[in-house]
């Protein structure tokens, strides 16, 4: 029947995307030296004003595997992912899933954040996001600071997705303050919401108004530094024209493959992407089921990308660059999370406790300590071959002077006997007879 055969499909759908949809099956090849056996922990929080679709974009992310039928924590069941009943997100709430893929465990943990609107005061809107992902660093800083360090879970925020609205003007000074307060915690991935609201044209205005001007961080490599323009006739342009704030885009720099530098081109392009996000299934014009959005004109498809850039901030978040989302949270926002922790903290006044805490500043230690025992083995040795070309050097004068004295005694004595001879041979002219014994030591 017709019911059997669409329920067919759509199984059989869900089944052939399952091998690659999700992408973050690829994280071991990702991941160069972590072991696969233990899983991966990905967090990753939304922001946004309310009703942004923050829920349903998450659900499109990570949809196919939740409804993995082997997976029995899914997202995909009950309201989970709706911060309460009215759906919408009035606290901080995280929901975890433990999601399979072609052998790779992803424990994924989403956390969503209340939006403006659902503050009294928006003043302060940003201070329980700060504190949340604070807490995370400390929670993990506690960790490391036990005896027993082999099962760090590392709850730490990896990626935060910045929802703007779609409104086609230009980003909000609120936009702007919750972006500049958050950027050096996390890795800000910047979306236009509900693309699909917007023309096509619209898009490609928004985007250029909400210019982004990539530098080159040299410090951390990986992060655009980028500038968020306001319109012109917006006042506070003077404010925060020098606004400059970090987000997280694929890295083009250091890499020597041309498929992946073109590639992460390709990403950096898109941002802020502009998504649209769809759980259900919707039927094409021409009869295709696809995840999507249909209007009385037609149908928007998520997972194409001449509809929208779904397809690129998936393939950043998950398929090419979750390893790195990671590591970056870890080698940077983490690191300098910790060091102004300690240092705030009183620690660095004692060196020792600094080292035990940190293992990178033990490393360093160690390799300084390296280093001097170098240096030391290099001015020692220095001073053996000193000391042994001034030896060489005494003793070789030592022998030019005996040389030189040799010498001299020849000399005289050879002065001596010219003498000698010039004698005799005057006294042999005069006629004189030579003393005998003088010509015999002259013959001999
Ligand atoms: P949240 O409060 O940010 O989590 O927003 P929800 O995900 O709950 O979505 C709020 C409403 O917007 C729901 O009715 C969604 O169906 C709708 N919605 C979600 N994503 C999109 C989108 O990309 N385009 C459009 N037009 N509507 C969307």
């Amino acid at each position: 029947s017709a019911t059997n055969g669409a329920g067919a499909g759509a199984a059989e759908m869900v089944r052939k995307k399952m091998g690659s949809f999700v992408g973050f099956a690829n994280l071991p090849n990702q991941v160069h030296r972590k072991s696969v056996r233990r899983g991966f922990q990905f967090v990753t929080m939304v922001v946004g004003d309310s009703g942004l679709g923050k829920s349903t974009l998450i659900n499109t992310l990570f949809e196919h595997k939740l409804y993995d039928l082997n997976a029995p924590r899914s997202l995909a069941n009950g309201s989970s992912l709706n911060g309460n009943a009215n759906g919408r997100t009035i606290a901080i709430e995280s929901k975890s899933a433990d999601i399979e893929e072609n052998g790779v465990r992803l424990k994924l943990t989403v956390v969503d954040t209340p939006g403006f609107g659902d503050f009294v005061n928006n003043d302060e809107a940003w201070k329980p996001i700060v504190d949340n992902i604070d807490s995370r660093f400390d929670a993990y800083l506690e960790q490391e600071n036990r005896v027993n360090r082999s099962k760090l879970m590392d709850n730490r925020v990896h990626a935060c997705i910045y929802f703007i609205q779609p409104t086609g003007h230009s980003l909000r000074p609120i936009d702007i303050e919750f972006m500049r307060k958050l950027h050096h915690k996390v890795n800000l991935i910047p979306v236009i919401a509900k693309a699909d609201t917007l023309t096509d044209d619209e898009v490609v205005a928004f985007k250029q108004r909400v210019s982004i001007f990539q530098a080159f961080n040299k410090v951390h490599q990986r992060v655009i530094v980028a500038y968020f323009l306001l319109s012109p006739s917006t006042q506070i342009l003077n404010d925060i024209a020098h606004n400059q704030i970090s987000i997280f885009q694929p890295p083009i720099y250091d890499l020597e493959d041309e498929e992946t530098i073109a590639e992460n081109e390709e990403i950096q392009s898109k941002v802020p992407f502009a998504v649209v996000g769809s759980d259900t299934f919707v039927t094409t014009a021409d009869g295709r089921q696809v995840r999507g959005r249909s209007y009385p004109w037609g149908t928007i498809e998520v997972d194409n990308e001449a509809h929208c850039d779904f397809i690129k901030l998936r393939q950043m978040l998950i398929h090419t660059h979750m390893e790195e989302l990671r590591e970056y949270t870890n080698d940077v926002l983490y690191e300098q999370y910790r060091t102004q922790k300690l240092l705030s903290m009183g620690v660095s006044q004692d060196p020792s406790v600094f080292k035990e805490i940190n293992p990178a500043v033990k490393q360093a230690e160690e390799r300084q300590l390296h280093e001097a025992k170098l240096t030391k083995m290099e001015a020692e040795m220095k001073m053996v071959f000193q000391q042994k070309v001034q030896e060489k050097e005494s003793k070789l004068k030592q022998s030019e002077e005996e040389l030189y004295a040799r010498h001299r005694e020849m000399k005289d004595a050879l002065e001596k006997q010219r003498y000698e001879l010039e004698e005799r041979k005057r006294r042999l002219e005069s006629g004189r007879p030579p003393t005998p014994d003088k010509i015999g030591s002259v013959s001999a």
